[in-house]
């Protein structure tokens, strides 16, 4: 778009918008304020954005206001070069950001799809993760000292060489009780999605979820197609049984339950999803069983009964194995031979692959893990009860606390003390609940003393 009409106000909207959408104002603290009176300032603070490294405005110096600091990568430009007004303060601003962005590259004439255009992006907060890690769910301690071991004997042919998926979905299909055809590996349950919502959606045929849930639910369906009916939980955040039993369709073609559900850490009992399956036959039934081991009921034994059914499972998770990018759909051997045929044959890497059978043996680590879960969500959850602090009960490795309006600077206080939390008060109906992860034992003590503090430090009340 040509920007270069505009006035140096309307220009800086347009940047701002650009890249701080609603969500990230709420998320990452964003915020522009101009005054025109005293004196004049801009200050836009985008430090804790993943846009750390690009320019921006950093901060006005404390205690003057006349004039901007911007950083552009390793470069520092202070100063209010010279300007008299806002409106001139901004122009440099907006001289320096032209400079150093692509406006001067021609703009592409192509356009993606229009689905793509329309569709949600997804960005989590995956910039300065240096502290305790209690905002995305990951395993917080370590996988199996069996795997370290597997990746420190990676050759040169381990690299040199294109992965070998088959073999691998064998040995996983062994472990799981299943033919080698009902396994499909994946590049983590995030692929899984969308090779689902790819195989099975025509741009006429209806997905149907809850919602709060997983967002790449959205992602994936609204590449395929635009509708996407979405059943909202009432204030109890419990899974709308009932309403989403209605709520399917002669179009509905596919339906994905996460049990546990994340963010709420609620579930759907077995018998509910094989109602859910049974009726809807003309539709695939994907339940996300990424939080499985901290809860322990599954549908995988259904498999070999239930036509429709397709369930998935990560490593990312109990097995400590996010950065591998590991996950399994299994299910009906037809309907995942249509999956396979959508999938790269090379979509996991080989190292990932190596690294799974010695995963899966080692059953002991993945027990010992699940229960420090277990023991570590019952002291959370005690600790959140003397603190007056809501819950949503959860069967996941996380815990979904209702604090209000002080959401965010609970999230602020908590970084500062060294532990992440993620706000999950833009997810539909869950404004001011923020997320915890549960970790090993020492990171529950350390993620509850924080937890005290910062919330003693903003002036929490049960009652706020
Ligand atoms: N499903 C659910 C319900 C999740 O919460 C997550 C991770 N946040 C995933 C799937 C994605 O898992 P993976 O790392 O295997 O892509």
């Amino acid at each position: 778009m040509n920007t270069q009409t505009m006035s140096n106000i309307d220009w800086l909207q347009k940047w701002y918008l650009s890249f701080c959408d609603g969500d990230w104002e709420h998320q990452y603290g964003v915020k522009i304020e101009t005054y025109d009176n005293p004196g004049w300032s801009l200050e836009i603070d985008l430090c804790e954005t993943p846009y750390r490294d690009t320019p921006f405005i950093e901060k006005k110096r404390e205690g003057e206001n006349d004039w901007i600091f911007c950083r552009k990568k390793e470069h520092l430009f202070k100063g209010s070069g010279g300007a008299q007004n806002l409106d001139e303060m901004i122009g440099i601003f907006r001289t320096w950001i032209e400079a150093a962005s692509e406006e001067t590259i021609p703009a592409a004439t192509v356009k993606p799809r229009r689905l793509v255009e329309l569709m949600p992006e997804y960005h989590p907060p995956l910039a300065g993760r240096t502290a305790l890690r209690l905002d995305f769910n990951e395993n917080t301690f370590a996988p199996s000292p069996r795997v370290i071991e597997r990746i420190h004997k990676a050759t040169s042919e381990d690299l040199t060489k294109y992965p070998e998926r088959e073999p691998i979905e064998r040995i996983a299909a062994a472990h799981f009780g299943l033919a080698p055809d009902q396994v499909l590996l994946t590049n983590g349950v995030d692929e899984a999605i969308h090779l689902l919502c790819a195989t099975f959606l025509e741009p006429d045929d209806a997905a149907l979820i809850t919602t709060p849930t997983f967002f790449m639910y959205d992602v994936g369906v609204q590449l395929m197609t635009p509708h996407l009916i979405r059943v909202q939980a009432d204030e109890t955040l419990a899974f709308p049984l009932e309403r989403f039993l209605a709520a399917i369709t002669p179009k509905t073609k596919l339906i994905m339950v996460a049990s546990p559900n994340n963010p709420t850490g609620g579930i759907v009992s077995r018998e509910h999803l094989l109602a859910i399956a049974a009726a809807a036959p003309h539709a695939v039934l994907f339940v996300d069983e990424a939080y499985f081991h901290f809860h322990g009921e599954s549908t995988l034994a259904d498999i070999p009964n239930i036509p429709n059914l397709i369930v998935g499972r990560t490593f990312s998770k109990a097995y400590g194995l996010a950065n591998l990018r590991l996950g399994m759909l299994a299910g009906n051997a037809e309907l995942l031979r249509y999956v396979r045929k959508v999938s790269s044959p090379y979509n996991v890497n080989g190292i990932a692959l190596e690294c799974l059978p010695v995963a899966l043996e080692d059953d002991a680590y993945v027990t010992w893990y699940a229960d420090q879960i277990a023991s570590g969500r019952e002291r959370m959850a005690a600790g959140l009860r003397e603190l007056g602090v809501g819950f949503f009960p959860s069967h996941a490795n996380f815990i979904l606390m209702k604090i209000g309006p002080l959401h965010a600077e609970l999230c602020a206080a908590m970084r500062a003390h060294g532990v992440l939390l993620r706000d999950r008060s833009t997810d539909p109906g869950c404004d001011g609940y923020v997320r915890i992860t549960i970790g090993i034992e020492d990171h529950v003590t350390r993620g509850l003393e924080a937890l005290k503090l910062s919330l003693s430090e903003i002036g929490w009340t049960p009652s706020t």
